[in-house]
């Protein structure tokens, strides 16, 4: 067994969106290299609704999958295809927006105005960038969930783990989304496929991902642009609330919990390696692919299946 190193903690950086919700972006709309399979991770936990209420009006999507996880509040989603329905707490809907959708999404919060969730999109390999939409709507009560002795709770929302296999299916780039509770001062190590680019979300508690063998503050060498050895100062420890951990390679990732436990979404995905042209809610593998997508939007021709 290998433990994945941590390749970096990234702080979710406050976001504009849609018709103006503010969230938290941890990674989007840059090196997709880094994240391939994943394209973009939002953090949209608000306390105050005047910030989310305007929501996602009617937008686009083609060659991608979008995966909305709701903690507290409901989304409310329509689509070009007279799809309706709500997401509640706890529920998930995989969308596989294949060769186009139009849809809005529209937060709306609890009883005490909150409004959590997350969304996450997956890019879709080139053979797989134009077939017909659908969606996986999942139910809290339909997803798993494992506990094991010393009171680690992990949902499998897809892929499997410990022996439960996730609701979700036929998603191309065939991940695993996973939301662990690790109880206070709990050490635990979770398998991670080897070949698959993985990332933890701490959305509550805090937790060190880096193992034993890196102690806080100490001098890690590696070797530079110019081939000789520099030594780094290990920058931080624990990742707190909102932060993402990007996993190096390995078969397994080890997470120490702090004084008031952690979770986290555990997300791994096998990369895809393709180019990527994107702009906006649409991602190609082309320039070409994306003009003509946004001519059809303005011609009225984008929508492939109805
Ligand atoms: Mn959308």
């Amino acid at each position: 067994m290998s433990l994945r190193p941590v390749k970096q903690i990234i702080e979710a950086t406050p976001t504009l969106e849609g018709a103006g919700v503010k969230l938290r972006r941890a990674f989007g709309f840059g090196k997709t290299q880094e994240f391939d399979p994943f394209l973009l991770f939002d953090d949209f936990r608000n306390e105050r609704p005047e910030d989310f209420l305007k929501g996602f009006p009617w937008h686009p999507h083609r060659g991608i999958e979008t995966i909305t996880y709701v903690l507290k509040g409901t989304v409310n989603h329509g689509d070009s295809l007279g799809n309706k329905g709500a997401l509640g707490a706890g529920d998930v809907q995989w969308m596989t927006a294949g060769s186009g959708i139009l849809h809005q999404e529209m937060p709306k919060g609890d009883a005490e105005g909150r409004m959590h969730g997350f969304q996450l999109w997956a890019n879709l390999p080139a053979d797989q960038k134009m077939i017909d939409p659908r969606y996986q709507d999942i139910k809290s009560a339909d997803i798993p969930e494992v506990i094991d002795d010393d009171g680690t709770t992990v949902r499998v929302v897809t892929g499997e783990f410990w022996g439960k296999k996730g609701p979700v299916d036929g998603v191309a780039a065939n991940p695993s989304y996973l939301d662990v509770y690790v109880p206070p001062g709990v050490r635990k190590t979770l398998p991670v496929d080897t070949y698959r680019t993985a990332f933890a979300y701490v959305f509550e508690g805090s937790g060190d991902f880096r193992g034993a063998s890196a102690p806080f503050g100490a001098l890690t060498e590696r070797v530079g642009d110019n081939g000789a050895t520099v030594a780094e100062e290990t920058v931080r420890d624990t990742a707190g609330n909102r932060s993402l951990v990007l996993f190096d390679t390995g078969d397994e990732v080890t997470v120490q919990a702090g004084p008031e436990g952690v979770r986290f979404l555990l997300v791994s995905g096998k990369p895809i390696s393709e180019p990527v042209a994107w702009y906006g809610p649409i991602v190609m593998n082309t320039q070409a692919q994306l003009r003509e997508a946004y001519d059809e939007l303005q011609r009225g021709t984008f929508i492939k299946h109805r």
